[in-house]
């Protein structure tokens, strides 16, 4: 398969502050193909957060358009929006913040209770046993480490089968061994089907993914395959 899940083209953001312009992209083309893994680099300021929020459909663009999994998603509803991202969006962040006295099995499960997916919360189980968190399940949040708080970030983003995992520094807190098992779980979830962009400011982080974006300024200035 080798359709574009994801087509960026012209995208613009322009944040106003008093009576200061930022543009924290400035006229934007990328295209992700359904299966495919990213990594996007560039300096702090370049704009990746921003892009992941339009990817994400947690912000619109200025200008440009926007196709996600071939519907033009640019312009809509905030309503329209949060739908389209709780179907085929699943994020995963570095700050994940676990209620605090809730398990792991109750943090996994809170896409589904908004959502209301009776089939979800059959699935959690077996989520929670592919991030290798089975024997974790009834732990709260202050009994787990660092590296099994990303896994139930990386369970909770997975529950809703989204076809899309946004990652923003998913690493950022993890020593090497536990970056290193993170990452492979990553690149099995993206063996499996899932279309999966990563931010990263680390080399060995980006290496995982199929091809590496690097953004300055707000434009794409270099694309490679990873090694
Ligand atoms: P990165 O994630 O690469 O560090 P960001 O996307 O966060 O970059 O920011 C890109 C630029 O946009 C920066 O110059 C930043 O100051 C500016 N910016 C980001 N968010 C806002 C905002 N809400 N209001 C004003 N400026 C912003």
């Amino acid at each position: 398969m080798s359709e574009n899940v994801i087509e960026l083209k012209g995208i613009q953001k322009v944040y106003k502050t008093g009576d200061e312009d930022t543009a924290a992209l400035a006229g934007l083309d990328l295209n992700v193909r359904r299966g495919e893994f990213v990594a996007v680099m560039g300096p702090s300021g370049s704009g990746k957060s921003t892009l992941m929020n339009i990817m994400g459909l947690l912000d619109r663009p200025t200008a440009g358009s926007y196709m996600l999994a071939g519907q033009d998603v640019s312009r809509l509803s905030v309503g329209k929006r949060a739908a389209i991202r709780n179907k085929e969006i699943g994020f995963v962040f570095q700050q994940f913040n676990l209620l605090p006295r809730t398990t792991v099995r109750e943090n996994v499960l809170l896409p589904t209770i908004y959502g209301k997916d009776k089939q979800a919360a059959q699935r959690v189980d077996r989520i929670i046993d592919e991030v290798g968190l089975s024997d974790r399940s009834k732990y709260r949040s202050n009994q787990l480490s660092g590296g099994q708080i990303q896994r139930v970030a990386i369970a909770r983003a997975l529950v809703m089968e989204p076809s899309i995992i946004l990652a923003d520094e998913p690493t950022g807190n993890l020593d090497t061994k536990k970056s290193q098992e993170i990452m492979n779980l990553l690149k099995d979830i993206n063996a499996k089907g899932a279309t999966i962009v990563l931010i990263t400011h680390e080399e060995s982080v980006a290496a995982y993914a199929d091809r590496v974006i690097r953004l300055i300024d707000g434009v794409i200035a270099g694309t490679e395959a990873a090694s």
